[in-house]
């Protein structure tokens, strides 16, 4: 008789798909972040939005960023990523929104489920206006 889990606070008649709810990485570390060995990392935009620069440190990875129009089945959103060496291509990265999040297809993406690409087109608002929050 103690069925007293159901909150009711919940609107009714909303279409929206339950939540991912979060990324299983790792263990919920709760300690306070000490030593920051790491350089902050800074993003730089162009003004056209078409180059993206990732400082870090003494290192500067800078992007072509490119708009993809990816099939609705697949996503709603994608973007770009080539990675310049030397004023070449060295090797590209495609993020992609779809509905259950955006994902990039590097491997640190595979395998941590985030990246630095998905961080700063986030941080550079390429995802901004379509993402849900
Ligand atoms: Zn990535």
């Amino acid at each position: 008789m103690s069925t007293s889990e159901s909150s009711s606070e919940s609107p009714s008649g909303m279409g929206l798909p339950p939540e991912p709810s979060g990324m299983p990485s790792g263990p919920s570390s709760t300690s306070p972040k000490k030593a920051t060995s790491k350089p902050k990392r800074f993003l730089r935009l162009s003004a056209d939005g078409k180059r993206l620069s990732i400082i870090r440190g003494k290192r500067v990875d800078s992007y072509v960023v490119e708009r993809l129009d990816p099939h609705p089945m697949c996503g709603r959103l994608a973007w770009r990523l080539t990675k310049m060496v030397d004023g070449r291509s060295s090797n590209v990265y495609d993020v992609i929104l779809t509905q259950w999040g955006v994902q990039c297809d590097c491997r640190g993406f595979l395998r941590w489920g985030k990246c630095k690409h998905v961080d700063s087109l986030f941080a550079a608002g390429k995802f901004s206006l379509l993402t849900i929050r």
